[in-house]
């Protein structure tokens, strides 16, 4: 085996949360990998590097869930992933479905009128459908969402995400981690 020494994998729970926040679960590459063979894990996204070995090749994980969920009490992260999983991926306006390279977020209530971050007021939007709300409420803008944005449970994003195959999701960490509204804007 080839050294990846700086090649961590993020932990996920079963509902695509990451195991620990603080402090932020990760596992070593071979313990990623020790999971995978395993069966133990999902392979949810992977770095560009191979490891191999005699037996077998693989492209080395960078985020994993585990198959079995651990229980926690609190309510699911508002992370910008989290968000897709209980929009199912679809535009909230139009109601297609798309890649998450081609969706996008929208404020209900533009920030620039006061709204907030918050799971009541983003929702999934394609880039026409955002493009076309502009800064405008919904009904400024002659458009309807279809559904209420609110909180999910956890149960919801579990059951939304047995909907679609891990390979679907994106790459990026910070998809998984909490909102950081001033990471970047929208
Ligand atoms: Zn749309």
């Amino acid at each position: 085996m080839i050294a990846f020494d700086n090649h961590p994998a993020l932990v996920l729970n079963a509902d695509f949360r990451p195991l620990s926040y603080f402090p932020l679960s990760l596992w070593s590459w071979q313990d990623a990998i020790r999971a995978v063979v395993s069966d133990r894990v999902n392979v949810v996204s992977e770095y560009d590097r191979h490891v191999h070995s005699p037996r077998f090749s693989m492209r080395l994980p960078s985020v994993i869930s585990l198959k079995d969920y651990v229980p926690c009490a609190r309510r699911p992260a508002f992370t910008r992933f989290n968000v897709f999983l209980r929009d199912r991926f679809s535009c909230q306006y139009c109601g297609l479905g798309f890649p998450t390279h081609d969706l996008t977020f929208d404020h209900v209530v533009p920030r620039s009128r006061g709204g907030s971050t918050t799971w009541g007021n983003v929702v999934t939007a394609c880039s026409p459908c955002n493009l076309r709300k502009g800064s405008r409420l919904p009904r400024e803008a002659g458009m309807t969402l279809l559904d209420r944005p609110q909180p999910p449970s956890t149960y919801e994003l579990q059951e939304n995400g047995r909907a679609f195959p891990p390979n679907y999701l994106h790459r990026s960490w910070r998809d998984f981690l909490y909102w950081d509204s001033e990471l970047e804007p929208f």
